[in-house]
């Protein structure tokens, strides 16, 4: 829960919007937003002309012995102050930056950060024009701005990675399907990079330093690229007079492909649970205790001052298993899941069959996929209209179905893209990944952190728990013959959970999945 106050002022000549009008329309913008409205100061007949009126001095009082106040909510700007608009913006930034509150109308997104341009564009159009004359003002540039991107075409400031295309008024005007941004060829790059990096494993603290040349200022910049849709080239049209949110495709380039973009919001959203790793403990956030909640980790100091790491589980204290013990176990199933030189090539032959069989099915499978993809977009289209025409459907709850859809969808177009695969492609492929399946363990262990999380997953594709010794219920199908083995030595067990388990949200695709597809994932995997 967040604390805000409120400030309202009736000015002494304009009495069109009530002291009551004020407080009702604050008081349901601080319910929308979960905002607990700690104290209201009320200005009755004051000029606004300066900031020396006593309530206002009260309230600045208020907000420095408040520290837990985080926002300020008004009804309008202009209720501010209507004193001259650079004392009226060194205020503003006064509260902003120096009492760290967050100014608000009621008209504004929480979310909106006063750094932005358009943020501050917003404020200087309302400190210069009455409430009225810029609401008049504001509506006609809604209905322009809505009718631009009902027709997918994204109209106002350029995220980073594009850049706002140089047209004419009357360009603009007259050739409606001239996208009005345009992919900027220096960071667009690192736009795409920034998503891949993410869905990769690597964490948001990482990514701003890999990629100093985006040049990104406060640490919410990278997350906001992540929850982009523009890049993806998806445009949302929010809902507006009697019409219903929706989406269209734009009319400008994407930058990255519409899977990237749902498996970053998919990871967005499961992020306040997942774990972060580390270098030092490489397993967390993939290894988990009998109790199916991922391991955390912890360290104490030794006696000569070396750190020594545990993987930890938040609801079992008695769990403290040491990680150099783990590592070790844990490089001894990469051994014994690598390949000697005969199974090496008896797995050259069955990879040849299969890529021969690839050749064969190659037709049927994507027939196939075709038609999951008509039904999954039927099915999109469906949610669509029942939630149009159903009132009373949780609007999260649409949203996390369509999302979960779309991700499906946007997976079998991944599945199409294999599956059209030729050949020989896939022949460079085996050739490049079977020498390293010689000894996994050293390629591993070159391995950054991320890449070898995403080793780990592609070799063992589901939940790993430890009971004194390793436990999944499987393996990738190319090391299936290994398993026994793995058993047989008491490295790792195959078995069913010992807790519920929905299967990893990206780990099998829904439909074929061939051997095919593993070896290109285990070829990523491997592949630097
Ligand atoms: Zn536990």
């Amino acid at each position: 829960m967040q604390y805000a106050i409120s400030y309202r002022r009736l000015s002494d000549k304009d009495q069109s919007n009530s002291l009551d009008t004020q407080q009702r329309e604050i008081q349901s913008y601080c319910q929308r937003n979960d905002l607990i409205l700690k104290h209201t100061f009320t200005d009755n007949g004051t000029s606004a002309f300066t900031f020396d009126r006593p309530e206002w001095i009260k309230l600045e009082k208020y907000l420095k012995d408040n520290k837990e106040v985080s926002f300020l909510v008004i009804y309008h700007i202009d209720r501010f102050s209507r004193a001259t608009l650079l004392d009226a913006l060194l205020k503003l930034r006064e509260i902003e930056e120096r009492l760290k509150v967050k100014v608000l109308s009621v008209t504004d997104s929480i979310k909106q950060d006063s750094n932005e341009l358009s943020t501050q564009l917003n404020r200087i159009m309302q400190l210069m024009f009455s409430n009225n004359e810029y609401n008049r003002i504001k509506q006609r540039v809604t209905d322009g701005i809505y009718q631009s991107l009902s027709n997918g075409r994204y109209c106002t400031k350029a995220p980073i990675g594009y850049l706002n295309a140089k047209l004419s008024k009357d360009e603009i005007r007259t050739n409606k399907n001239a996208p009005l941004i345009i992919i900027d060829k220096t960071k667009a790059p690192l736009i795409k990079e920034v998503f891949s990096l993410y869905n990769s494993g690597v964490n948001i603290q990482d990514i701003k330093k890999l990629l100093p040349k985006l040049n990104l200022k406060g640490n919410s910049a990278i997350q906001r690229i992540l929850s982009n849709h523009l890049y993806a080239g998806i445009i949302k049209v929010p809902a507006y007079k009697n019409n219903p949110a929706f989406e269209v495709d734009g009319i400008h380039k994407p930058i990255i492909t519409k899977l990237e973009y749902y498996q970053a919001y998919n990871k967005i959203n499961q992020k306040k649970a997942s774990i972060q790793p580390t270098d030092e403990v490489w397993l967390r956030g993939i290894l988990h205790c009998t109790c199916g909640r991922k391991l955390t980790a912890g360290n104490s100091k030794g006696k000569l001052g070396k750190m020594y790491w545990y993987y930890k589980c938040n609801t079992h204290k008695e769990v403290n298993l040491p990680a150099t013990k783990l590592h070790k176990e844990f490089l001894q199933i990469l051994d014994a899941l690598s390949f000697d030189e005969n199974e090496m090539k008896s797995i050259e032959s069955i990879l040849e069959q299969k890529i021969k069989e690839h050749q064969s099915n190659r037709g049927g499978n994507i027939m196939q996929l075709n038609l999951e993809k008509q039904k999954i977009e039927q099915k999109i289209k469906n949610v669509n209209e029942k939630f149009l025409l159903t009132e009373g459907i949780d609007k999260s709850v649409f949203e996390s179905t369509i999302t979960e859809l779309k991700l499906q969808q946007s997976q079998i177009d991944v599945s199409l893209i294999k599956a059209k695969t030729d050949t020989d492609t896939l022949v460079v492929l085996m050739k490049n990944l079977l020498p390293k399946l010689n000894k996994i363990s050293s390629v591993f262990y070159e391995f950054p952190l991320h890449r070898k999380q995403q080793l780990i997953k592609s070799l063992l594709p589901s939940p790993i728990w430890y009971n004194n010794i390793y436990a999944t219920p499987k393996v990738n199908k190319l090391f299936e013959h290994k398993a026994l083995i793995l058993n047989e030595k008491r490295l790792l067990k195959i078995e069913q959970p010992p807790f519920d388990f929905d299967g990893f949200p990206l780990s099998t695709p829904i439909g074929s999945i061939t051997q095919l597809e593993l070896l290109e994932d285990l070829y990523m995997a491997f592949s630097a």
